[in-house]
C-alpha cells in the first residue's frame, strides 16, 4: 500500500557549512509536515553528526563513499579534493540505494554543488530539487561566471588597480560590485578545473524543478526576482536557524542546536555573562579558511591594542604554519588575560544571541552572515574564499550592517574598525542592523515570507507525492 506521507532524500555537499541549513531543514520537514526524512553524509561527516538528539530521531541517516582514502583530512581547503571525487563514488552508490528503498523517494533535494544528484534523479524519474547554500546575490553571480570570463573580467588580479572596477554584465549589481567583490574563484585563470567545475555545476542546477535559498524575500528582494527568470519556483525560506527556533515543537535537543560537526567549547559563555551588553566582539573565520601565522598576530595586536573587550573562537586548525607555532609576546598574553578570551570551537548561535556580544569580526561566511544578521550584531568582515567576497560587498555597500576589510589585514586597520564598531560611533550601522534583524525575525514568524514558502515548499511535496502515487497506482 502506498505510504501517506512523503519520503524526502536529502544530499549536503560534505561540509559544516552546507550540511547544517539542509539539516535544519530535515528537521524543519519532520516536524511540520511528518516526512520521512533520509539524509545522506558521507561517512566522515556520518560518524560526527549528532544523532541522537530527539529532533533527529525521525531522520534516516545514511553514509555514501565519497572517493577519498580514509586518511584524508576533509578539512580546511582540502574539502576541493572532493569536487572531483565524490560524483563518480556516490553516483552508482546512490543508484542502487534508491532502487533500494521500501519506499521510493517523493523527491530529491540536492546540495547545488552536488548536482550529479540531478541527473541521477532524472534518470529514475524523480523530482530533484537543488539547494544552494549561498546568498541570492552570490547564487545570480555565479550564473555569470561564463559572461565574466568573456567580458575579460577574469581573472582578476589581487594587488591591481583595476581590483576597484565596476562589474556591469551582472543585472541588478551594476552599481555596487567591483572586481575585488567578485568570489574568489574569480582569482582563477578560466580554465581552472575549481573555476569549470563551479561553471558546470552551477548550469545543472537549472535541470532541476525548483531552487531552495537559505535567505528571505525582504534581503534580497531584486536579486531574487532576477533569479526567477531562471527558476520560476524558488523557496527563499531562511534565514533557516531562526525559522527551526520559531517552529520548533521538538525542544529537547536545547534551544541552542548548534548542529557542529566539532565539539564545542562552553567556556566563553560563563564570561560572557559577567560582562555588560554590547561590550564584546565576538571573533570567528568559520570552519574552513586558515590564517597564517602573520595574519594571527596582525589580529590579535589589533584586538588587543583597540582596548575593547573580545572573545575569540580558535579552531584547532585555524592557523596554518609551516614551521612552528612560536610563543605570542607577553604584551598579547597579558592583553588578552585583561581584556579577552580566547576559546576553541564554540556555539555559535549560542555566543551570537548572548547580550553581552556587541559585534562580530567574521570570514563572512553566509551562515555566520545571517546568523549575525538575524541576531543584530554588526559585523567587521574579512572575507577570504568561496561566497565571502559577495557577502561582504552586501553587509557593507547593500544592507549597510558593517565594514568590509577586504583583503586588508594590519593590526592599526583591525584596530580602528574595532573601535568604530564597538563604540557605537558607527550610528547608521546598529541603525540598518536593528532594522534587518526585526525583518529576519519577522519573515519566519506565521505570515512571513519564509513562513509561507516552507509551508509551499510542503505543499509542493505532499502534491508530488499525491501524483506520483496516482500514477504508479494507474501503471
Ligand atoms: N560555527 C560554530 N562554532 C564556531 C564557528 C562556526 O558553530 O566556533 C558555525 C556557525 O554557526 C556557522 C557555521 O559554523 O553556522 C559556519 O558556516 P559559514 O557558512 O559561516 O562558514 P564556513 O565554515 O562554511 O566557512
Amino acid at each position: 500500500m502506498e505510504s501517506p506521507i512523503a519520503h524526502v532524500v536529502i544530499l549536503p555537499f560534505p561540509a559544516q557549512g552546507h550540511i547544517k541549513p539542509m539539516l535544519i531543514l530535515a528537521e524543519l520537514l519532520t516536524q511540520l509536515a511528518a516526512f520521512k526524512i533520509t539524509f545522506l553524509n558521507n561517512e566522515h561527516n556520518h560518524r560526527r553528526i549528532d544523532k541522537s538528539a530527539a529532533s533527529r530521531r525521525r531522520i534516516n541517516f545514511i553514509s555514501i563513499p565519497d572517493g577519498l582514502p580514509p586518511d584524508h583530512p576533509r578539512t580546511g581547503s582540502s574539502v576541493i579534493d572532493l569536487f572531483f571525487t565524490i560524483s563518480t563514488a556516490s553516483g552508482p552508490y546512490l543508484k542502487n540505494l534508491i532502487a533500494s528503498m521500501s519506499q521510493p523517494p517523493t523527491c530529491i533535494i540536492c546540495d547545488g554543488i552536488m548536482s550529479f544528484a540531478i541527473d541521477l534523479a532524472a534518470e529514475l524519474g524523480i523530482p530533484a530539487i537543488t539547494f544552494r547554500t549561498y546568498s541570492a546575490t552570490c547564487t545570480w553571480t555565479y550564473f555569470h561566471l561564463q559572461k565574466l570570463i568573456q567580458n575579460g573580467e577574469i581573472p582578476v588580479l589581487e594587488g591591481n588597480e583595476d581590483m576597484d572596477k565596476q562589474i556591469s554584465c551582472i543585472p541588478g549589481l551594476e552599481n555596487i560590485m567591483r572586481r575585488r567583490d567578485l568570489p574568489h574563484i574569480c582569482r582563477l585563470e578560466p580554465e581552472n578545473k575549481v573555476l569549470q567545475f563551479y561553471i558546470t555545476q552551477t548550469s545543472k542546477m537549472t535541470k532541476a524543478s525548483a531552487l531552495i535559498l537559505n535567505t528571505f524575500e525582504e534581503l534580497e528582494s531584486p536579486i531574487i526576482s532576477h533569479l526567477k527568470s531562471i527558476f520560476p519556483t524558488i523557496y527563499t525560506i531562511g534565514p533557516l536557524h531562526t525559522a527551526l527556533k520559531h517552529n520548533t515543537i521538538d525542544t529537547t535537543n536545547g534551544p541552542y542546536n548548534s548542529f557542529s560537526l566539532i565539539k564545542t567549547d562552553k567556556s566563553g559563555l560563563e564570561w560572557l555573562d559577567s560582562q555588560k551588553p554590547n561590550s564584546v566582539l565576538y571573533v570567528s573565520f568559520g570552519s574552513v579558511i586558515s590564517l597564517s601565522r602573520e595574519q594571527l598576530m596582525e589580529f590579535w595586536y589589533g584586538l588587543v591594542n583597540s582596548g575593547k573587550l573580545f572573545l575569540w573562537a580558535i579552531r584547532p586548525d585555524l592557523v596554518w604554519d609551516e614551521n612552528e607555532s612560536g610563543q605570542a609576546p607577553e604584551e598579547l598574553k597579558m592583553g588578552t588575560r585583561e581584556r579577552g578570551r580566547i576559546v576553541g570551537w564554540v556555539a555559535q548561535e549560542e555566543v551570537l544571541a548572548h547580550n553581552a556580544v556587541g559585534g562580530f569580526l567574521t570570514h563572512s561566511g553566509w551562515n555566520s552572515t545571517l546568523e549575525s544578521i538575524s541576531f543584530g550584531k554588526p559585523m567587521i568582515c574579512w572575507p577570504r574564499i568561496a561566497d565571502q567576497q559577495v557577502n561582504s560587498m552586501c553587509v557593507s555597500e547593500m544592507w549597510k550592517v558593517g565594514f568590509d576589510m577586504k583583503e586588508i589585514c594590519d593590526r592599526s586597520t583591525v584596530e580602528k574598525l574595532v573601535r568604530d564598531l564597538m563604540e557605537g560611533r558607527a550610528e547608521e550601522i546598529v541603525k540598518s542592523t536593528d532594522e534587518i534583524a526585526r525583518l529576519a525575525q519577522g519573515s519566519v514568524r506565521d505570515g512571513g515570507s519564509s513562513n509561507r514558502n516552507i509551508k509551499k515548499l510542503i505543499q509542493d511535496i505532499k502534491l508530488l507525492h499525491s501524483t506520483n502515487g496516482a500514477s504508479r497506482r494507474s501503471t
